[in-house]
């Protein structure tokens, strides 16, 4: 017995017929290309779940789906060989589709690796330079980490401590125990703490780290290393592209010896130990002032944004739009071309 809201049904409704009759359109878009946003890829139950955000995984099997539905309507591409035949008036197939990563997690190569390789569907993972093979994390997971080991050891007192303070303007509800952090709400905690810059995060996260002492390892090494970016690249299947040296945003907060830090100094980190030419950049948060997009022209040949749609022959390359996919709301098929379709 169906216990959906009534909400929910009128939302799955529109999502079969959007499936059911968006292929049909896609036949008369020609020489148009959907690029895939994906961020993990983690079986259920996995730890590494517990306190991520929705927004940020798919399941492997979930990613399978995906490309086996993406094939049937779409030809799978490198980002670069299409953005490349495109500038060059080069001939393209009809219909094409390029997955992209961000962050580059290493589930990236313990489970969509696999799954690419047996689609045969190539892709590109986005790596933050300076992050590759340290086991530092990014501060939303971090925030998340510390958040829970204060409140497993002060519960509600946590926020008397000056380091967590801040934390009690970002949500109304803030939670009081271990029990009440939940991915929900630590994703809008985030999203509220997005308005501050990263290095003001950054600096708070560390704040709190020291605050509560040595207690922060992560159980296990979350981001990829250079030795499985290499075995990767050789393979062929997989391209590496630049996410920034420190996945800043690129904002009017950062000066412009900042951005080609992040921008250049990136590229010549992943070329020299990767071992392969990096020719896209991708904004972290979709974020990028004039002079940021500038300096990404001069030195790439495209670059991704948060932006969502199809991204057609005459679109800006500097600025490609992406549907961002993940396991809540493109879990089978139908939600799927839904979602492509982009009209939910
Ligand atoms: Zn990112």
């Amino acid at each position: 017995m169906s216990r959906r809201t009534p909400k929910a049904a009128v939302k799955r409704m529109a999502e079969f017929v959007m499936a059911k009759t968006a292929p049909l359109l896609w036949r008369t878009r020609d020489r148009s290309l959907v690029v895939l946003m994906y961020h993990r890829v983690l079986p259920p139950g996995d730890s590494r779940l517990e306190l991520e955000q929705p927004g940020m995984y798919v399941h492997p099997s979930t990613l399978r789906l995906h490309l086996v539905a993406l094939k049937r309507h779409f030809q799978p591409v490198q980002l670069d060989h299409w953005i490349q035949a495109a500038r060059d008036n080069a001939p393209l197939p009809e219909r094409a589709f390029a997955i992209t990563f961000d962050d580059g997690w290493s589930d990236n190569f313990e489970h969509a690796y696999p799954v690419l390789a047996a689609e045969n569907v190539p892709a590109t993972i986005f790596v933050v330079s300076d992050m590759v093979g340290t086991g530092r994390l990014f501060w939303p997971e971090r925030l998340g980490t510390l958040l829970r080991q204060g409140l497993a050891r002060h519960a509600a007192q946590l926020y008397s401590l000056s380091e967590f303070a801040w934390l009690r303007a970002l949500d109304a509800q803030i939670p009081s125990s271990v029990e009440e952090l939940n991915p929900e709400r630590l994703d809008r905690i985030i999203n509220n703490a997005k308005l501050d810059d990263d290095a003001t995060l950054c600096a708070r996260v560390d704040d709190m780290a020291s605050s509560l002492g040595d207690s922060e390892c992560p159980q296990e090494v979350e981001l990829l290393d250079w030795e499985q970016i290499r075995k990767m690249v050789r393979g062929g299947l997989i391209s590496i592209g630049s996410h920034t040296r420190r996945h800043m945003r690129l904002s009017d907060a950062l000066t412009i010896e900042q951005l080609h830090d992040e921008i250049t100094g990136s590229k010549h980190v992943i070329e020299s130990n990767a071992g392969c030419e990096v020719r896209l950049f991708c904004y972290p948060n979709g974020d990028a002032t004039a002079a940021a997009r500038m300096l990404v022209a001069e030195n790439y040949l495209a670059a991704c944004s948060t932006m969502p749609g199809w991204h057609s022959v005459r679109g800006d390359r500097y600025m490609i739009r992406r549907i961002a996919v993940h396991q809540d709301i493109t879990g089978d098929e139908t939600s799927f071309l839904a979602r492509l379709s982009g009209w939910i």
